[in-house]
């Protein structure tokens, strides 16, 4: 049955009805026996995820059973899809539950599922097999295929940065574990095997292997007939033909991805087709390239840029994993101080640290007095010309040094993440590679641009132009990003030469000692840095005071901005001012685009962070072909968003950062008619449920609003250009996301609309350091781009040393010419 996964509840239950009536519909005509209906589990439920499992248990798992009851009392065979890798688990789990319930006996063998023989695991999931089928008694049909997902695959375990792939990185090892899979179903007198292939040399070597054995092959519709007729007056020969029944909306994606797998170099279907190719080749046994094994082709997630280490992740899917992150119950108390060369300081002012999710007091911060601050300066100050000389090459080492403390420390900085600003899980774990990311990546560029250059010149004179840290950098940070940006601020500034004086933002102070503390650890000389808690304008104040203040680097919002734009601005010096600050960020859809991934993209552009990001999508603005489907699908799909406390995986949307902002947003919202959303009852902590307003025009919306609200406006087709031209007028000009399958379309808002970063087809959150350098311009800040090739040279000053070697008796060099 054709249909992309299901994105809402009732795009589930209109799947599971379609696939109710086609076993029905197979059941009652001829030779039902023969027939087989193939389940994709994603479509049955709009969540097939592992860390819903405890929903799928009460809400997929019944309906799987219940599919297969049917499937049974109809006589019909039912299969499930094999999906994507992180899927293997979970759908183990259900396979395992199907296996084990009583729809599955003597009198039914029809159950089976498909399983990928790129899949790593997959010859360990037969040998499971193997041994739990006779234990039960129980036999089933497995299709075996290579695998669909294939380039999917390499593309999520790069951005997440596995360890390692979970399918073989070379197309002759595929084909290996596919002909071992075979060996193992060969084995077994409880599987009935299927093999879906249309390669010759899988299909011939199957048949010799299953020679006196009962099996059949698979193929899909239009495809592999050629080889397949070879077989047609053979005796025993089975050959079941997957056919795609649908609409044609479902079926265009379909064909286009059949397209795509049968035109890739190293597809059999391509190459049988190819003049370059020789048959010899095609058929050749895939154990004869056993010597290439060692040829590395596709680099490990770790390693594919080629000047510094991808930051690893964690891949949530896995049961270690997530036995891994459970946070340990035990209560630790939180005590934030500021650090003074190296020591923390007890000021008189303390306060209690809250929960944002339930409220409890998790321990207390102690802000910073006037005396404290000028200690801190004065100490930094006196310093700076010894950090301003510190050779380049240990700066660098202890940023590196300081990511592996980082990474050491992963789970202890979660928990804080999670505690101290209700951060999810998931969401700490992409904060903290953003930071271990920062680390490595200014160091990269701190060895490539602090070299001195020496500049051509006439003789007897020596010119060299280099960069040098400018001195006392003030480094203001968000609690939103309170690893990533707080570090990012700091290691950029330190790496250049720069003494830095950290303030990070109140409610996230004591994230901010233990990360200052690893960075002590990782080496940094004490009195490089100071970390400063305490009320922002108040510490503000009296470090912008400071008339040997050279760099401030700002990041949060607009209004904070201008108030320290004004301060500064009756001073004599004149500071360098890097401000990054929020955005009314946009994401247009035209009538070309997908509905299903749009929404997909706008869940997490606009929700994931409680929309707690700078870079959130906050306007979602729909062709008027396409407005009611988008709005009726969006509605629906903001249902399967759990909101909750942050602890958990199977949380979607923690809480907002405290009541202050809490009572904010509420405001915004109560300003609106058309507003969709779930009203939370009983909630402790500041939860606000995802919410979707409809406004009639841009100019409704004058401020960011900073949480999970998303504003949705509908344009006219031929008004795109006055859609494009009024995102500007708003005067913010940080992120924009385009869903379009036309380049024309594409082009055009990307020569209109000016922000500083565009995200085409997919979401618009969770920019990479170095891969995509993040920044805006207009009310969204000054540049250079937090994670990019400017950033690092806005911290310096340039110094241009020109030395004339003649007075010192002669150039040497010219000197000793000959005429030779
Ligand atoms: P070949 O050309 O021999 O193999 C191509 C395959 O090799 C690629 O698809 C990929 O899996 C693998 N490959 C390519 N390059 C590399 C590389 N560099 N390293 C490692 N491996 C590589 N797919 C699913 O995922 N789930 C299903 O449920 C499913 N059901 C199917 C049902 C039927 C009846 C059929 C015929 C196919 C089904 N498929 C399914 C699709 C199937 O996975 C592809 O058709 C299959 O991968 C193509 O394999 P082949 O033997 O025909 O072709
Ligand atoms: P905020 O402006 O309230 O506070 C930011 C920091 O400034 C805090 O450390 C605060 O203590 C300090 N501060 C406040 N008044 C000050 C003053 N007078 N002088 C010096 N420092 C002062 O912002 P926030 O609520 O912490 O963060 C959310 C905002 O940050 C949002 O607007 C968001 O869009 C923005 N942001 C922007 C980016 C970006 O890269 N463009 C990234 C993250 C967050």
């Amino acid at each position: 049955m054709l249909g992309e996964a299901a994105v809402t509840d009732d795009d589930a239950s209109r799947y599971y009805k379609q696939y109710e009536e086609a076993i029905i519909a197979c059941g009652n005509s001829a030779n039902a026996s023969e027939k087989s209906i193939s389940v994709k589990l994603s479509s049955l439920h709009p969540r097939y995820e592992r860390n819903k499992l405890e929903v799928l248990q009460k809400e997929l798992f019944p309906k799987t059973l219940e599919l297969v009851k049917l499937a049974r009392d109809n006589k019909v065979d039912i299969c499930f899809d094999a999906e994507e890798s992180d899927r293997l688990n979970l759908s183990s789990l259900i396979f395992k539950n199907i296996i084990d319930s009583n729809v599955v006996d003597s009198n039914y063998q029809g159950f089976g599922f498909a399983l990928q023989a790129y899949q790593k695991r997959a010859i360990f999931i037969l040998e499971w097999l193997n041994k739990y089928l006779p234990q039960k008694n129980k036999k089933i049909k497995i299709r075996l295929v290579k695998g669909a997902y294939w380039d999917t695959e390499i593309k999520i375990a790069q951005e997440n940065g596995y360890l390692d792939y979970p399918v073989f990185t070379k197309k002759f090892l595929t084909d290996i574990s596919y002909l071992a899979c075979a060996h193992k179903l060969l084995d077994s007198q409880f599987i009935y095997p299927q093999f879906a292939t249309h390669n010759a040399h899988s299909i011939a070597y199957i048949n010799i292997l299953f020679q006196n054995k009962k099996f059949e092959y698979q193929k899909l519709h239009g495809m592999g007939d050629e080889i397949y007729s070879y077989f047609e007056n053979k005796d025993n020969f089975l050959c079941r033909v997957y056919a795609p029944v649908g609409n044609y909306n479902d079926l265009l994606p379909y064909l286009v991805r059949r397209l795509l797998e049968n035109g890739a170099n190293s597809s059999f279907i391509y190459q049988l087709n190819s003049k370059k190719v020789q048959l010899e080749n095609i058929v050749q046994s895939p154990l004869k390239k056993l010597d290439k094994i060692n040829e590395v082709k596709i680099l490990l997630p770790k390693n594919i840029f080629s000047d510094r280490i991808n930051s690893s992740g964690l891949d949530l899917s896995e049961e270690k994993t997530i036995e891994y992150l459970k946070l340990d119950k035990e209560e630790e108390n939180f005590y934030a101080y500021s650090i003074v060369n190296g020591e923390d300081i007890e000021n008189d002012e303390s306060l209690d640290i809250i929960s944002p999710y339930n409220q409890a007091i998790l321990g207390k911060k102690y802000y910073t007095n006037e005396s404290t601050i000028e200690k801190a300066l004065l100490s930094l100050k006196n310093y700076s010309h010894v950090w301003k000389n510190y050779p380049l090459e240990d700066r660098c080492i202890i940023l590196e040094k300081f990511a592996e403390e980082l990474e050491t420390n992963f789970k202890k900085i979660i928990k804080v993440c999670v505690k101290e600003t209700g951060k999810t899980i998931k969401n700490s774990i992409a904060e903290i590679r953003e930071a271990i990311d920062f680390c490595r990546y200014y160091s990269m560029k701190a060895r490539e641009i602090f070299k001195e250059t020496l500049l051509e010149g006439p003789t007897g004179e020596k010119n060299i132009y280099k960069l040098k840290g400018k001195g006392l950098t003030f480094a203001i940070s968000p609690w939103n990003f309170p690893v990533a940006i707080f570090i990012g601020q700091i290691v950029a500034a330190l790496v250049a030469g720069n003494v830095v004086i950290a303030k990070p933002a109140e409610q996230s102070s004591y994230v901010s000692n233990l990360i200052i503390k690893l960075l002590l650890k990782a080496g940094l000389p004490k009195k490089a840095i100071s970390l400063i808690l305490g009320h922002g304008e108040f510490v503000g104040n009296k470090v912008l005071e400071d008339e040997m203040l050279k760099n401030i680097l700002f990041t949060g919002s607009i209004e904070t901005a201008k108030n320290i734009q004004k301060k500064i601005q009756d001073k004599s010096s004149i500071p360098t001012f890097i401000a990054e600050t929020g955005g009314l960020n946009c994401m247009i859809a035209d009538s070309s685009s997908l509905p299903e991934h749009v929404i997909k993209d706008i869940l997490r552009s606009s929700f994931d962070s409680a929309g707690q990001r700078c870079s959130s999508c906050r306007i979602l603005c729909v062709d008027e072909n396409i407005y009611e489907k988008i709005k009726i699908t969006l509605i629906g799909a903001m249902k399967t968003l759990t909101v909750g406390s942050p602890e958990f995986l199977s949380t979607d949307i923690g809480p907002v950062i405290d009541k202050e902002a809490y009572d904010k947003i509420k405001k915004h919202i109560s300003n609106f008619k058309k507003v969709f959303n779930i009203e939370l009852k009983d909630r402790v902590g500041n939860f606000i449920s995802p919410t979707l307003i409809e406004i009639d025009k841009l100019s409704d919306l004058k401020n960011e609003t900073f949480g999970p609200v998303l504003h949705l406006i509908k344009y006219k087709t031929n008004k795109l250009e006055e859609l494009c031209l009024n995102i500007n007028k708003l005067g913010f000009g940080l992120t924009l996301g385009i869903h379009s399958r036309i380049d024309k379309t594409i082009k055009k808002i990307i020569s209109i609309v000016e922000v500083g970063n565009i995200y085409i087809n997919r979401d618009m959150v969770g920019a990479v350091v170095g891969v995509q350098p993040f920044g805006g311009n207009g009310k969204s800040g000054t540049g250079p781009k937090a994670g990019g090739p400017e950033y690092l040279k806005r911290l310096c000053y340039e110094q241009s040393i020109s030395d004339n070697i003649a007075a010192t008796g002669g150039d040497i060099y010219l000197l000793s010419q000959t005429d030779d």
